[in-house]
Order: structure tokens, then sequence, then C-alpha cells
């Protein structure tokens, strides 16, 4: 069985991460949308609102499994017996962090290679950065943000603000 990991900060899921999820879930026999915790950065969605978050987007897809990690990705992968990273590549400016990554996850796990998929046109200049943006400003987020996300999004906003009034 081919079994990929897509590994991510989705601080929400957007469009652009669904597009690939969509693509990648086609190719491998088994896509494990992997939620990385990093300690460095204080994310607007806790890890566990966002794996429910990908979980109920991704319902649709019977292949599709949704986990967390503060490892290594090429470790987790290791562990869950992943042949592939999935990531996307926007515009340029993601492609020297992104091969980067891929040489030291290959160093730490030659078993394991990333598959770039190319960010669909309409998805190119979007990011989780630019949806937080948009909905902090109050801005509409029906082509950026699952359906099912755009009131939590918007709440979540709306509590943080009324918090610091
Ligand atoms: P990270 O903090 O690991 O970059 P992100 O959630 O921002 O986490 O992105 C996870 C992966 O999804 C990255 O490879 C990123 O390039 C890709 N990605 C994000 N947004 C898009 C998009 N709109 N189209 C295609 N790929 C995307």
């Amino acid at each position: 069985m081919k079994i990929a990991i897509y590994p991510g900060s989705f601080d929400p899921i957007t469009l652009g991460h669904l597009n690939l999820i969509k693509r990648a879930s086609r190719v491998f026999d088994k896509l494990i949308i992997c939620v990385m915790v990093n300690h460095e950065k204080s994310p607007l969605f806790s890890v566990e609102e966002r794996m429910d978050q990908i979980r109920r987007v991704t319902a649709k897809f019977d292949n599709v499994e949704v986990d967390c990690s503060d490892e290594f990705v090429a470790n987790f992968a290791r562990k869950l017996g992943a042949c592939a990273i999935i990531r996307g590549l926007r515009a340029l400016s993601d492609f020297e962090k992104e091969c980067q990554m891929a040489v030291f996850n290959k160093k730490i796990n030659p078993d394991i290679d990333t598959f770039f998929l190319a960010a669909e046109e309409k998805y190119m200049y979007l990011s989780s950065s630019a949806v937080r943006e948009l909905a902090m400003f109050g801005g509409d987020l029906t082509d950026y943000a699952p359906r099912e996300l755009i009131d939590e999004i918007n709440a979540k906003y709306a509590q943080k603000n009324s918090g610091r009034r």
C-alpha cells in the first residue's frame, strides 16, 4: 500500500490545501494529513481544533486520515510507513524553503521522497496567513476557506476582538 503524508500547519486549512488533498488522494492509496506542532509559533487554532476542522472538510475522501506530530516529518513518516511526503509549490518563493526541507527529510529517511504538486492557478497566492488577515478585517472568505469553516474562523476573530476591548 502506497502511503503519503501531507504535513503542514493548516492554521486554518484553506481551499488551496484542500485542492492538494483531492489531487494527492487520487494518486496514493492512503493520504495522512499531519498537523505539525510548532512550539515557536502561536497558532490561531489549537492542534485539536485544526485536526477536527480537517476531519470535517475531508470526510468525503475515504482514503484520507488526520494525525499530528511534533517530530521531524521524515521520522514521523517512517513510523506511519509512508513512502512520500506531499508538499505544494505556489510562487517561486516556496521553492527554496521546500527544496531545503526535502533534502533534510531525505537525509534523515532515504526511503522517503518529497512530491511537489504545483498550486492551481486560482490558489497560487492563497495561504492560511492571507485567510487569517482577511478574516481579521472582516473580509469575505468564500473563495478562500472551506464553506463549513467560515463561521468559526470569523467567530474566532470576533472572540479575540472582544477580549481586547
Ligand atoms: P507550513 O507551515 O508547513 O508551510 P502550511 O499549512 O502553510 O504549512 O502549508 C502546508 C503545505 O501546503 C506547504 O507545502 C505549502 O506550500 C502548501 N500550500 C499551502 N497553501 C497552498 C495553496 N494555496 N496551493 C498549493 N499548496 C499550498
